[in-house]
């Protein structure tokens, strides 16, 4: 069909075939962790899990670990996870056995993200925090460290339940604003929104002043330079930290449909505009998604 633009020759992807990375698909099928690498097909999963390559000093095994089930309650048109009003129960075992399994794994990093749980009466946020809590205790009782991002829902800007999560323990607390302000309706949920979603990373600063935050903007969606300025305007003026851009990428045909494949180049004028703003660190390109080598930069430069 016309409106379906042909997939240029940037976006493939690398094939995975470090030692690092076998050993640990080969561990986390026996753990039985559910992770986005796999579920999403992430192009970066050679990257990620083998953590930068064979040789190179700073390696930082990174993964991003699914909780709280594999059906959300809501329907973004940009993603592909399975809808339900009411999705199954939440495990009460789940964050003693991610934990668990996440300290066997031996990862230096690790993203815990969830689906959006509108119909639990704290939206999941306590069930994520026991799950970060759990992680940092795990590891401390072997006396080792591991860096622990969570990437969250907006729990409808209920400050409370950001909060419960912001101070769990966490190294990095990630939400994505996924688009410009004009776009928001047409790409995310309708219980989604802009300004809620800059005031949940607002509120993260205010309760906890050691935690970076961090955001993702997919681009594609039919933004335009302006809009996109805006957006790191307003996240500046909030002190995010971190900022990612990637290509969105149409999951099937019933999801919205790509508008533009940015080029490199153009990704590469975002980075530095988006350094010389003062973001402290900026991951842009057509391949990056949030938790892109996440580990390899915190640990190299953030983290102490
Ligand atoms: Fe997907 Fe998150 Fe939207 Fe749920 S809230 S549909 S998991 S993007
Ligand atoms: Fe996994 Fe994220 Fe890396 Fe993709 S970018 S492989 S989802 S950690």
């Amino acid at each position: 069909p016309a409106n379906i633009l042909p997939k240029p020759s940037w976006l493939k992807a690398q094939p995975a075939t470090s030692e690092n990375y076998l050993s640990l698909r080969s561990t986390v099928r026996e753990l039985g962790l559910a992770t986005v690498c796999e579920e999403a097909k992430c192009p970066n999963i050679g990257e990620c899990w083998g953590g930068g390559g064979e040789g190179d000093e700073h390696s930082a095994a990174t993964a991003t670990i699914m909780i709280m089930g594999d059906t959300c309650t809501r329907g973004c048109s940009f993603c592909a996870v399975k809808t339900s009003r009411k999705p199954g129960p939440l495990d009460p075992e789940e964050p003693e056995k991610v934990a668990e399994a996440i300290r066997k794994w031996g990862l230096d990093y690790v993203v815990l993200t969830s689906v959006d749980r509108d119909d639990l009466e704290d939206q999941g946020s306590g069930h994520f925090r026991k799950v970060v809590m759990k992680l940092k205790e795990k590891h401390a009782a072997v006396g080792k460290n591991i860096l622990v991002e969570a990437l969250t829902p907006d729990f409808r800007g209920d400050l409370n339940l950001v909060e419960n999560v912001a101070t769990s323990g966490l190294d990095v607390y990630a939400h994505n604003i996924e688009t410009v302000e004009r776009l928001q309706r047409r790409v995310r949920d309708h219980r989604a929104g802009y300004s809620q979603s800059l005031s949940v990373l607002e509120h993260v600063k205010k309760v906890n002043d050691i935690a970076l935050t961090k955001t993702s903007i997919m681009l594609g969606l039919g933004e335009n330079d302006d809009d996109i300025r805006q957006t790191l305007q307003d996240l500046r003026n909030i002190d995010v930290d971190v900022v990612t851009f990637g290509q969105y990428l149409q999951p099937s045909k019933r999801h919205l449909p790509v508008k533009e494949y940015v080029t490199p180049e153009k990704y590469q004028e975002w980075q530095e505009e988006a350094e010389g703003m003062g973001f402290k660190y900026v991951a842009s390109g057509p391949l990056v998604r949030s938790s892109y080598k996440a580990g390899e930069f915190f640990l190299k430069n953030l983290i102490k």
